[in-house]
């Protein structure tokens, strides 16, 4: 229905509002979200990263420490000078501090004359330590220690991470390397324990070319990473961040350079681990928001329908109430006093004086319908059809009380020639004027009619023969002296009649007609009763 389609209106339009704030506000917090929660686990990431490096850093450190103090012990330096026994005497040491410590694997030196110095190994006879990746480490490190360097040791196939330093012999010259091999075994148990609450993420330290050394997982243990990850990356930062494909899976890999081992601590987890909580959130509190926005805008169209659209609702049933069936005047001042009030109210005023001068209107009309359709317009007296109604009711009202009433009808004498000497306009004057006089001479009781052409019928209620009579009389004599603008004398022959109580309506005028036509008889100009 039209009543409701305003208010429904509204309603959209408040709804597209909402929808549009909700879009906006959706797209504007599901970037802050995303962006501080990115920032966040980031944090996380860097955290446990600079956790591990500084463990490791730890680890490694008492490594070093132990290389350094072995690398200035003076029999160690000079095994080359030494017999047996200075040999024994070091082999001695290396042992105690293998079993001091467990995370020392082995203590061993290689000389530059192709000596090893070893507990519990015989090397191969092709051995040369020289060759070994330890030694040539040390030697490129030179004077100070060497970076870690992993390899497999050829009897466990364990992979072991060798540190080592030169020795200079007494004469300062180059005499061979010292270096300790550890299994990094605590590493790799922290590395598990450093688990963080993403379930897909592990953690492990590389080289900077890439060459995975400690691992949580055995199968990626040594292997390269640029093979991996099929690319070849620079880790330029101190801690950063890639987004990579890694094992056939999309990952985030969280870098920290661990700078004096020339190693790099690294965090590889599942990117949809990751991105799903955030959208999961996202979802959960634009649901929220869109909820709210849409209570808001539902409450927010009702308050606005309320405000604006009750008072025009309210006008229109009342200006329909006022075209329908007049409404009263006393129910008025409803609406409210704002601008949209008072609208209201000048628009229900307007309908109401419209409506008001229209009707007035239409009644002036009507009444002036009604008057023509009773009146003769020549003369302004009723005409036959209003006197035949009244001489109805006249007689009906004379049968019923047994009063008298009598009719008197005249004509002019010989009219016809008042036209044909002066023309047809002063034949109307002179009916005008006889009209006139008439209704001068008759009582207000009395009424007067134009019957015909120029014949007139009066109606005298209560009246009985004698005083119609003698007003005939008196108007005959009234017109036979008027002084007509015509410039001639003008009489009238009249007829007048009683109603005796019997006779119909129809004889009555018979009556009276043939008394006037008896006037006409008589030689006019007089009156016959
Ligand atoms: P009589 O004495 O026998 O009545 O003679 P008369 O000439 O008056 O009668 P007649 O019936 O022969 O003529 C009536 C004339 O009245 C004829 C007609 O033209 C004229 N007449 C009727 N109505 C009007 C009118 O409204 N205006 C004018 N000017 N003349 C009218
Ligand atoms: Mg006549
Ligand atoms: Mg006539």
């Amino acid at each position: 229905m039209s009543k409701t389609t305003i208010r429904k209106r509204l309603f959209r339009s408040t709804m597209a509002l909402s929808f549009a704030i909700l879009i906006t506000t959706s797209l504007l917090l599901s970037m802050v979200i995303y962006y501080s929660d990115m920032s966040n686990i980031n944090q996380i990431f860097k955290e446990k990263n600079i956790a591990i490096k500084y463990f490791t850093k730890g680890y490694f450190r008492k490594i070093f420490n132990n290389v350094e103090f072995l690398s200035q012990i003076e029999m160690v330096k000079n095994i080359p000078y030494l017999g047996k026994h200075g040999h024994k005497e070091v082999l001695k040491l290396y042992k105690s501090l293998e079993k001091i410590d467990p995370d020392i694997n082995y203590i061993y030196s290689g000389y530059q004359n192709g000596f090893l110095l070893i507990n519990d190994y015989t090397p191969p006879p092709n051995y040369n330590p020289l060759n070994r990746p330890w030694y040539k480490a040390a030697l490129k490190s030179k004077p100070n220690i060497s970076r870690g360097v992993p390899y497999q040791e050829i009897k466990t196939k364990k992979w072991l991470i060798s540190i080592s330093k030169v020795l200079i012999d007494s004469k300062g010259k180059l005499s061979g390397v010292i270096a300790i091999d550890t299994s990094a075994d605590k590493i790799i148990k922290m590395l598990k324990v450093q688990n963080s609450r993403y379930k897909s993420s592990y953690s492990l330290i590389a080289t900077l070319d890439g060459k995975i050394i400690i691992s949580q997982k055995k199968s990626l243990l040594h292997k390269k990473l640029p093979k991996i990850l099929d690319k070849e990356i620079k880790f330029n930062k101190q801690f950063g961040k890639l987004d990579l494909n890694f094992n056939g899976d999309e990952k985030y890999i969280y870098y920290t350079r661990l700078d004096n081992l020339g190693w790099i601590v690294l965090t590889i987890v599942d990117r949809c681990e990751i991105i799903r909580p955030i959208v999961l959130q996202i979802l959960v509190i634009i649901l929220v928001i869109s909820l709210m926005i849409f209570i808001f805008g539902w409450i927010l169209s009702n308050y606005l329908g309320r405000q604006f659209v009750l008072p025009l609702i309210e006008l229109k049933k009342r200006v329909h109430t006022l075209v329908e069936d007049n409404l009263d005047d006393s129910s008025s001042s409803v609406y409210s006093k704002d601008e949209i009030g008072t609208i209201a109210s000048d628009i229900e005023q307007l309908a109401r004086s419209e409506l008001y001068s229209k009707n007035i209107e239409l009644k002036n009309a009507n009444e002036k319908l009604k008057l023509l359709s009773i009146t003769d317009s020549l003369t302004r007296l009723y005409n036959r059809r209003k006197m035949n109604i009244e001489i109805e009711k006249e007689y009906k009202r004379s049968k019923r009380y047994k009063t008298k009433f009598s009719l008197i009808m005249f004509d002019i004498d010989w009219f016809k020639k008042i036209n044909d000497t002066y023309g047809h306009q002063a034949g109307d004057e002179v009916l005008k004027e006889l009209s006139n006089l008439t209704k001068e001479i008759v009582r207000s009781t009395d009424i007067v009619s134009r019957w015909g052409g120029e014949e007139f019928l009066i109606l005298c209620m209560e009246t009985d023969l004698d005083t119609a009579k003698n007003l005939a009389q008196r108007l005959r004599e009234a017109t036979e002296n008027y002084q007509f603008s015509v410039g001639k004398k003008v009489t009238i022959s009249i007829g007048v009649e009683e109603f005796d109580g019997d006779e119909s309506i129809d004889e009555l005028l018979k009556n009276v007609d043939n008394k006037l036509y008896r006037a006409k008889d008589s030689g006019r100009n007089c009156v016959m009763a």
